[in-house]
């Protein structure tokens, strides 16, 4: 088994944005809204800021109070939209309940919309016009290539179907000629399914779902999942992926660990996409 290593892989395209970055006329700007003070979206937002500073991207950083009227935050969007100095807008996911994230990710204009979310964004994706493409399903189809297996005509089984993972992760596969099966919470006889996966991806949120027993010799095993599971350290609890890591590892011929695997792979992605929105909005190649 080779353990696929997202923090490499990530640093390398982090260095070649840096570098790209360094012969532009100007800098490309990040704006990254965060509303409300969820620890993690907190940990994601200081570190897509750094990031960006490592590679030369301006950051702009706006924090905003958990109750702010959802019309706000749409004002701020449309001036964010009009600014020349912002190439990419992001609004960091869940918001609070009085703001509709549908109508966040509508407000975005799509040569702005660096997550990928926005619908005319997800139909490019699905009708092969591939522009601004989620981060995370992004990063994921490059974690695959990197271990050199060829996509084409392999089964690859994706678990989950969210619109910010698995749907986007099986479309980005179906483009590049596997046979995509998607299963989901009602599946029925997924086992046996995942068996039989050339490719697996597993986007869910329930730690350790997938068993040695689901997975076929030699598969390439990729784990999204990011769950917080309690237990006596000083922190309180440690982080699992989907996979069960231990066991599975023995059978696959890669895996992604958690950490390490598709997280860093998901920031690299969002430099990237801040990078095309800015050669778009200027008319460079
Ligand atoms: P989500 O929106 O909650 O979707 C989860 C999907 O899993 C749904 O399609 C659901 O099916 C399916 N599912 C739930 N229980 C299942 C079961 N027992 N068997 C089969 N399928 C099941 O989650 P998400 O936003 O896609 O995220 C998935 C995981 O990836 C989470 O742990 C998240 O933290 C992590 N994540 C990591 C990154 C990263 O950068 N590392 C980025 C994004 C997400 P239904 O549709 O039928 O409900």
């Amino acid at each position: 088994m080779e353990l696929i290593d997202g923090n490499k892989i990530s640093a390398e395209i982090r260095e070649k944005i840096k570098e790209e970055v360094s012969q532009l006329e100007k800098k490309p700007g990040l704006a990254v809204v965060l509303v409300g003070e969820n620890p993690a979206s907190k940990v994601y937002v200081n570190m897509k800021e750094v990031k960006c500073r490592e590679v030369g991207i301006q950051s702009f950083k706006y924090e905003l109070d958990k109750d702010i009227p959802e019309e706000e935050l749409l004002k701020l969007i449309e001036k964010l939209n009009n600014d020349e100095t912002v190439n990419g807008i992001l609004v960091q996911m869940p918001v609070p309940k009085q703001i509709s994230d549908t109508k966040v990710i509508n407000t975005i204009i799509p040569e702005k919309d660096v997550d990928g979310f926005h619908p005319v964004n997800m139909g490019n994706l699905f009708t092969g016009n591939n522009s601004l493409v989620s981060c995370t399903p992004k990063g994921i189809i490059t974690l695959i290539e990197s271990t050199g297996t060829d996509i084409s005509g392999k089964h690859a089984v994706v678990i989950g179907r969210s619109n910010i993972v698995g749907k986007p992760v099986s479309t980005l596969l179906l483009q590049k000629n596997a046979t995509v099966t998607i299963c989901h919470s009602r599946t029925q006889n997924m086992a046996e399914i995942c068996k039989t996966a050339d490719i697996l991806v597993a986007a869910v949120g329930r730690p350790k779902l997938v068993t040695a027993d689901m997975v076929k010799e030699g598969a390439v095993v990729i784990d999204v999942g990011v769950n917080r599971v309690d237990d006596d350290s000083e922190k309180g609890y440690h982080l699992e992926g989907d996979v069960d890591f231990e066991n599975v590892k023995g059978k696959c011929s890669h895996i992604t660990p958690v950490p390490g695997g598709v997280g860093p792979m998901t920031i690299a992605s969002l430099l990237e996409n801040t990078l095309t929105a800015y050669k778009m909005q200027n008319n460079l190649k």
